[in-house]
């Protein structure tokens, strides 16, 4: 066989296999399916090349698909190639224009004795490489007018290549004719170009060069090992008998098979080793900058660290970090290098930024969402649903314009949210980061998100000690308070008024008036200060209601007013504690009492048994047609010491709220002008008694 029949073979046999390899993955975007087209045609032509190698009357039919098949290269070449070229589509469906009618009239020709005229014959080679040289003049061109870095990646190797296999090509013509001995290099030069495209067209991801090339050179090596290994073990093998040789194929796929995975690591170590020995700094800096944030707990500091280690390593002109704010309504610059980026990323004006964020799970990459916004432009124009699209991609687009940030890295903390995030950006070279590179500092906003909830578990604990001391602080106050109140309460009683002229007698029943109600806002306090759920006892909730209610008989004795009940039939026995709640019924019937006229208003408490999510729950409505809560009020009802009475303590609403709440009960309040006031308890039924937390 000669050299151009094995080259030709080869390159047929990788052409054909990445169209294949296209074709197998179950998902694919529209330019991948051209270039898989675009490849079963090459495949088509190399093989016909391949049967012209074999001469005589194979040689013949050969040379007459290919002229055949190579007219339809421009066809598929042009529909491929024109998908890096959004801006030119009109040109491009002209220059398809020109091509159909040139294809029928070459291909006439083709097919009759006319084919064997040299000048006809040159004008259809021609024809086929001036359509490509354009192809690639034109995405040339674009390379050089584009400014965005990640495009002028994609383009370069595609333009150059592209030029480089006309050349190969045309060297292989010439070689052939005038016998020289160049005829395979275009055939190589064709697969290794394929397969390059098909890495830029796969990877969604960033790359760089030396990483294609280092996967082209695990590829070979790769093949030559199992291929040395393949040989090896059959070479002996007689290949006229069958069951030998079929033995020893099988022996070698076995032991490849086990050999595979291992080996194709070491290649790809070896190789890494090899293409990204200039990424070792990065990755040794890296690592120094995740020791240094195990240490700290400060997150300004976490910020700065990282940002000028990014900026120090020299793979970065603009480097900056957002951290998620307590209220959780954006993200917020800590810290940054380079030109200064916007300061708050909102969540409702960057949504679809934090969205992509939040579902890569990984970089953000510009590079990636302008190819597919140059490409949704292209394929998908005047489709309704895909507008929507390209306006998401515009709008993370400019968000990152606005980070000035090339890529952005989430910190994902333990349950999947964004924490905050790293942006980088590099002016000075056109290479994208690589993958390797990325995982890198994946790793450290990996660390940034541990340092995160850390520190705010660091606050929250520190809070919570604050609190507690603060708690205990004010406990003893209250003692401190109580003790004195009492001996000046009896010192007071002491006193007797009928020895008191008229004023000073006023002034004695003062002081007993408000050391009483001193004392009772300190027992309220001290009540509201101690912990809860203690006594949890199986409770008629009904029992309570009526007994309480009996409290107030001798309030609504001799007037109009009314307090009534209606108590569901259904509602259970539950686990409470009996005392607290009665004086959560204490504080809302007195409050309401409060609130409702003198001779004529209108108390009722109604009960029910009712379910939310299959879950059953008690609810206990207290409705007075008094005057209604005011809005400003509402919003303060449930703070400590809020009160619009002048003898009020402003404790009644917050210490039923914490009863409620430590039967893992509900409390609300519904009130408008018209219709009074209504407070809505709901307890769960609680059929066990809850874990008991002793003070
Ligand atoms: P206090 O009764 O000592 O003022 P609360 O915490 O019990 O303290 O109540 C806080 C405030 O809520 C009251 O001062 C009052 O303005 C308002 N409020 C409570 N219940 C009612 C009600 N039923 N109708 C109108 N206002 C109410």
């Amino acid at each position: 066989m000669t050299i151009l029949a094995q080259t030709s073979l080869l390159s047929a046999l990788i052409t054909g296999s990445i169209a294949f390899s296209i074709f197998l993955r179950g998902r694919r975007t529209k330019a991948q399916s051209y270039f898989a087209y675009f490849n079963i045609n090459l495949c088509a032509a190399l093989l016909a090349t391949f049967l012209i190698s074999l001469g005589d009357l194979l040689g013949s039919i050969g040379l007459h698909s290919l002229m055949l098949l190579s007219l339809g290269l421009p066809v598929t070449g042009l529909r491929f190639f024109a998908l890096f070229l959004p801006d030119l589509e009109k040109a491009v469906s002209r220059m398809l224009g020109i091509c159909y009618p040139l294809t029928v009239v070459f291909a006439g020709i083709a097919v009759t004795p006319l084919s064997r005229n040299l000048i006809l014959l040159s004008a259809h080679i021609a024809y086929v490489l001036l359509i490509f040289t354009l192809c690639f003049l034109f995405i040339f061109l674009r390379y050089q007018a584009s400014e965005k870095p990640g495009e002028r990646t994609r383009l370069r190797p595609v333009g150059y290549g592209g030029f480089i296999v006309i050349t190969l090509i045309i060297l292989d013509l010439v070689s052939y004719q005038l016998d020289w001995p160049y005829v395979f290099l275009a055939n190589i030069g064709l697969a290794v170009y394929m397969y390059y495209t098909l890495q830029i067209l796969l990877t969604v991801h960033a790359f760089d060069i030396s990483e294609l090339i280092g996967k082209g050179v695990v590829l070979g090596v790769l093949s030559f090992v199992l291929a040395m290994i393949f040989w090896l073990l059959t070479f002996w093998a007689d290949t006229k008998q069958i069951g030998s040789f079929f033995f020893s194929v099988l022996v070698a796929s076995i032991v490849i098979l086990i050999l595979y995975d291992p080996l194709k690591h070491e290649v790809e170590a070896r190789a890494a080793e090899f293409f990204f020995r200039q990424k070792r700094e990065l990755r040794i800096l890296i690592e120094r900058l995740r020791r240094d944030l195990v240490n700290v707990i400060d997150l300004e500091k976490t910020a700065r660290i990282i940002v000028t280690t990014l900026e120090r390593s020299g793979r970065a002109t603009h480097a900056s970090f957002y951290l998620l704010r307590e209220d959780g309504s954006g993200y917020e610059r800590l810290s940054w290098a380079g030109k200064q980026p916007i300061y708050l990323i909102e969540k409702g004006r960057h949504a679809s930024f934090l969205q992509n964020l939040q579902e890569s799970l990984g970089p953000v990459i510009k590079q990636d969402l302008e190819f597919r916004y140059t490409s949704s432009l292209f394929h998908l124009r005047g489709e309704g649903e895909n507008l929507h699209e390209e306006e998401r991609l515009l709008e993370i687009l400019r968000t990152l314009e606005q980070l000035h940030a090339d890529y952005s890295l989430p910190c994902i903390g333990s349950d999947q949210e964004i924490l905050g995030f790293i942006n980088l950006k590099d002016d000075r070279f056109e290479d994208s980061y690589s993958q390797e590179e990325l995982s890198f500092i994946m790793m450290v906003a990996a660390q940034a998100a541990i340092t995160i909830e850390n520190s705010r578990i660091f606050e929250q604990v520190k809070e919570r000690e604050r609190l507690a001391a603060l708690g205990e602080m004010s406990a003893g106050l209250a003692h401190e308070i109580r003790n004195p109140l009492g001996a000046i309460k009896g010192a007071a009683q002491l006193l007797d008024p009928k020895n008191l002229d008229e004023s000073d007698r006023e002034m004695l029943s003062i002081i007993l008036e408000e050391v009483d109600r001193l004392n009772s806002v300190v027992s309220q306090f001290l009540d509201y200060a101690r912990p809860m759920r203690s006594g949890f006892e199986l409770t008629d909730i009904h029992q309570i209601l009526k007994r309480t209610s009996q409290l107030f008989d001798a309030e609504f004795a001799d007037t109009q007013r009314k307090l009534t009940l209606h108590l569901d039939e259904d509602v259970p026995l539950i686990y409470a504690d009996a005392e607290k709640l009665k004086q959560v019924f204490i504080n809302l019937i007195r409050n309401s009492l409060e609130a409702i006229e003198e001779n004529n208003g209108h108390i009722a408490i109604t009960t029910h048994l009712t379910h939310e999510h299959e879950a059953p729950y008690i609810e206990l409505i207290f409705d007075d047609d008094g005057p209604g809560i005011p809005l400003a009020v509402m919003k303060n009802l449930f703070i400590p010491f809020f009160t619009t009475k002048d003898k009020g303590t402003g404790l009644g609403l917050s210490i039923c709220q914490r009863i409620i709440e430590s039967h893992d009960g509900t409390i609300q309040v519904q009130s408008s002008p018209e219709q009074g006031a209504r407070f809505v308890i709901r307890l769960p039924v609680q059929r066990t008694p809850p874990p008991r937390i002793d003070p």
